[in-house]
């Protein structure tokens, strides 16, 4: 089978910045699994595993436009420790994900703890970086309904820990 929307997707990946510094890995265990056609991997990747199946293997570079972004500055805010929960890890390159005036959630990720300031940002830390991926894939196969009814494929990192509660 080949990777379409609604087929669930397993690979390994090795993620590299342009100094072929490696950023991310999976965890080294389990492999990464999505539902493909969802967006829930960046632009450039998802479009470089259209059409492809199990056991190719990708080397891809996603520039910032089709990956995180691009970095914009000036974004940052300084909020004091003791507005977040008590139970929050505010360790630099932390997500925090927090609600605006509307509503609307939104994602912050620390910089930096200075004293009893915690400085946060809405720009992604990898925005601005150009993302080598060299990718294995593992399995393509379609969704169940009930995956595609929950959002998110039912193995994988996310899978195996999943509760159920719908
Ligand atoms: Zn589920």
């Amino acid at each position: 089978m080949r990777v379409a929307n609604d087929t669930v997707v397993v690979f390994d990946y090795v993620l590299k910045d342009d100094q072929g510094r490696v950023i991310d890995s999976g965890n080294g265990t389990e492999a990464m699994a999505y539902i493909h056609g969802h967006d829930m991997l960046v632009p450039g990747l998802e479009k470089a595993l259209e059409g492809r199946q199990a056991d190719d293997h990708l080397e891809v570079a996603v520039p910032p436009s089709e990956g995180y972004g691009e970095d914009e500055e000036q974004d940052e805010v300084r909020v004091p420790r003791s507005s977040l929960p008590d139970d929050l890890d505010v360790e630099p390159g932390a997500e925090l994900e927090g609600t605006d005036e509307e509503g609307q959630t939104e994602t912050f990720w620390v910089v930096a703890v200075e004293g009893d300031d915690v400085i946060m940002t809405r720009t992604h830390p990898l925005a601005g970086v150009t993302l080598h991926f060299d990718v294995t894939i593992r399995k393509v196969r379609a969704a169940t309904a009930e995956e595609l009814e929950h959002g998110h494929p039912h193995e994988g990192p996310h899978g195996s820990h999943h509760h159920h509660h719908h």
